[in-house]
């Protein structure tokens, strides 16, 4: 008989397990540098008032709390797609774009990745090492048995190892899936340069290889939303068939709102009608359909070109000011001569600062 008893023992990790030590620690001293989440100067999460005007204004709208269907406000998707592709109406109508609302970027992973195991038969992912925690996990607990790490970062040089990345993606079977950041790299900050991405198309498509970017930080990198969409773009205009996993957490502040897109791009000819019924079959089996409030928030502000343009000026007001204390940090630790160099923290971009301090450092810290 099966008990629970003989569960195999799981040590926490990751995340959880050092923000467990941080609630332990007693020091006066300590900062939570843990989730990645915009803070005002006093250390509270920061919220952006235009994301609390809106939600006023569809608190008052709301007529019933009815179901959503599985895969969700077809308008917020296609307003999230359009950040991601600019002006999609023409492939909206012809089926070759569509999004699936999704429960924040990791679920539109999850989705994504379900997906392409189930109805694909795809069993192999390639992630970059390092890449942020979760990108393993979900791809083995959705049925991928084979799982390989790119070459990304190479510690000495504190650079990208593209040498490396290009010979990993080169020797990648056909039909691997591989994990692309589009933009401010989770967790080194090191983005590829365009002609990088070029290169990287290439390489996939010559050894056909399945694009699944993952974009997170959108206008984070770069402090443009368009600039920093490029790589996305580029894989579009060399007519890839690709899944995009789409989060609104840090664009928004809205970390607990959980909303996200999969934007799926596909050739035309492909039978959308069919393929829609399995995203929703994978969503019906895991929370029947989404919710509400956080996707018609982010919906309104990107549907109101009012509410957009003070989002944006906003959001970029809110990423300039964390680049200048990218600067500010890396000015304090080179003032009081902490011996080696720093410029790594300013040439890395986005939400992370990679220090490259090994775990004695740390723990001297
Ligand atoms: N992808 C990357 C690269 C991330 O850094 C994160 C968030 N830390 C996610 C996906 C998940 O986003 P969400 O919080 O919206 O689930």
């Amino acid at each position: 008989m099966v008990q629970f008893n003989n569960v195999p023992l799981v040590q926490q990790g990751g995340y959880i397990s050092v923000n467990t030590a941080f609630q332990n620690d007693i020091s006066p001293l300590k900062i939570d540098l843990i989730y990645g989440t915009f803070r005002s100067e006093d250390g509270s999460p920061y919220l952006l008032p235009v994301v609390k005007k809106a939600e006023q204004m569809i608190v008052n709208d709301i007529s019933s709390h009815n179901y959503l269907s599985p895969t969700g406000i077809e308008g917020f998707t296609k307003s999230a797609s359009k950040l991601l592709l600019g002006d999609v109406e023409k492939q909206w109508k012809d089926g070759t774009i569509f999004g699936v609302q999704c429960v924040g970027g990791t679920g539109a992973i999850k989705i994504g990745a379900e997906f392409l195991s189930r109805h694909m038969n795809c069993t192999t992912v390639y992630y970059p090492d390092p890449t942020w925690e979760m990108h393993g996990t979900v791809f083995s607990f959705s049925g991928f048995s084979n799982k390989f790490k790119y070459r990304y970062l190479n510690k000495e040089t504190k650079l990208i190892d593209f040498e490396g990345l290009c010979e990993d993606m080169s020797n990648a079977p056909i039909d691997s899936v591989v994990i692309l950041h589009a933009c401010g790299h989770n967790p080194t900050g090191l983005d590829l340069t365009k002609e990088q991405w070029r290169t990287v198309s290439e390489i996939m498509k010559e050894r056909k290889l399945i694009p699944f970017f993952d974009i997170a930080y959108q206008g984070m990198a770069s402090g443009d939303i368009e600039e920093d969409a490029w790589a996305i773009r580029h894989f579009y205009n060399e007519g890839f068939e690709f899944l995009c996993a789409q989060s609104f957490s840090k664009m928004f502040t809205m970390y607990n709102e959980r909303v996200g897109n999969l934007m799926v791009v596909l050739k035309s000819g492909c039978n959308i009608d069919s393929l829609k019924i399995h995203f929703e079959k994978i969503i019906r089996s895991l929370y029947s359909s989404p919710s509400n409030h956080g996707a018609r928030t982010v919906f309104k502000i990107l549907s109101d070109p009012e509410l957009y343009d003070e989002w944006l000026s906003s959001f970029t007001a809110m990423i300039f000011q964390a680049m200048d204390l990218r600067k500010a940090f890396r000015k304090a630790i080179e003032e009081i001569g902490t011996p080696g160099k720093w410029n790594h923290i300013t040439d890395q971009k986005g939400m992370f600062i990679l220090l490259h301090l090994t775990s004695i450092y740390v723990d001297y810290i």
